[in-house]
């Protein structure tokens, strides 16, 4: 008997609430201050935001009081160790109270990182040519950015989905994160890497709490345009709507799976049903703008 284990957030109670997880200040190479970042990410309709500058814990408490119906939460990226390639790990260490310094093994970073009650999500492997090898060998992290705005707007590394299924297949269960890593760095063939991507949470209410516990739990999907808007999975269907797009796919190990393409007109619910041999599955959907959002996958185990 084949069990799906899907912490479905369409189907639990709470609220949404538009993040991003990944940003730096003129507290490392960004270029607007923690106060200006919040001001602008609040009026792009976002309702919380990770401070997470290279190598330094910059002190949020001050500025994260400025907007009663906004969080601005402490956060760190730690460049460490070596890929196999002989590239370094970048590490989005979110809710943490100490600095962390970036003289560790990526490993030593998330046991601390966990030990201080926060989390650890893979920067862009992509960019950082981490290989499945580099990231399988980790244990404890959340997951990894699947999307990475500046990374995409720079050199056309943005998206790390290959990296995630190529997780997922091993049966290493791994959320994926839609994330700015906004530094505001522009130029007239690279747009503003800010207000881009995020993740919505459903979350009991906006506090640091709650949002840390439902991002732990998976309780979230990733996009940089289109809406997921509800997720069933039955026993032997996963059946999704969203906004108006041009495709649906359900991604799947090897060559199960399927996509749905609209021929005419737009796309707003898909249905797939499972041949029993999927291991996992996940929702990917593209926009007529070539936007996308992203459903965390459904484990399907014995
Ligand atoms: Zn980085
Ligand atoms: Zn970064």
């Amino acid at each position: 008997m084949v069990e799906a284990v899907f912490p479905n957030p369409f189907r639990t109670d709470g609220s949404w609430f538009k993040g991003n997880l990944h940003t730096h200040s003129i507290y490392s190479d960004g270029v607007l201050g923690p106060y200006q970042l919040s001001f602008l990410y609040r009026a792009s309709g976002y309702d919380f935001l990770f401070l997470t500058d290279h190598n330094v814990l910059v002190d949020v408490s001050g500025e994260a009081k400025r907007f009663e119906d906004f969080l601005l939460l402490p956060g760190e990226e730690i460049n460490t160790g070596r890929s196999e390639v002989g590239t370094s790990y970048h590490l989005v260490a979110l809710n943490i109270t100490e600095e962390i310094k970036p003289d560790m093994d990526p490993q030593s970073v998330i046991d601390k990182t966990k030990r201080q009650g926060g989390e650890v999500i893979i920067a862009h492997p992509y960019w950082s040519s981490l290989t499945v090898n580099d990231i399988s060998k980790l244990n404890g992290y959340l997951g990894i950015e699947i999307y990475n705005t500046t990374c995409q707007f720079s050199i056309g590394k943005g998206y790390s989905t290959t990296h995630w299924d190529d997780l997922l297949v091993r049966g290493i269960k791994t959320l994926g994160f839609a994330v700015d890593d906004a530094h505001w760095h522009f130029n007239p063939y690279r747009p503003v890497d800010a207000c881009y991507a995020w993740v919505m949470v459903k979350a009991e209410e906006l506090s640091v709490d709650s949002i840390m516990e439902s991002l732990r739990s998976g309780l979230f999907y990733s996009s940089n345009g289109p809406q997921i808007l509800d997720m069933e999975v039955n026993e032997d269907s996963v059946h999704v709507k969203t906004s108006p797009v041009r495709s649906i796919t359900f991604i799947a190990n090897s060559s199960m799976g399927r996509r749905f393409t609209s021929l005419n007109g737009p796309l707003r619910e898909a249905e797939y049903t499972m041949t029993g041999r999927e291991t996992y599955i996940r929702v990917e959907v593209e926009d007529y703008t070539g936007r996308m959002a992203w459903s965390n996958p459904i484990i399907l185990e014995e």
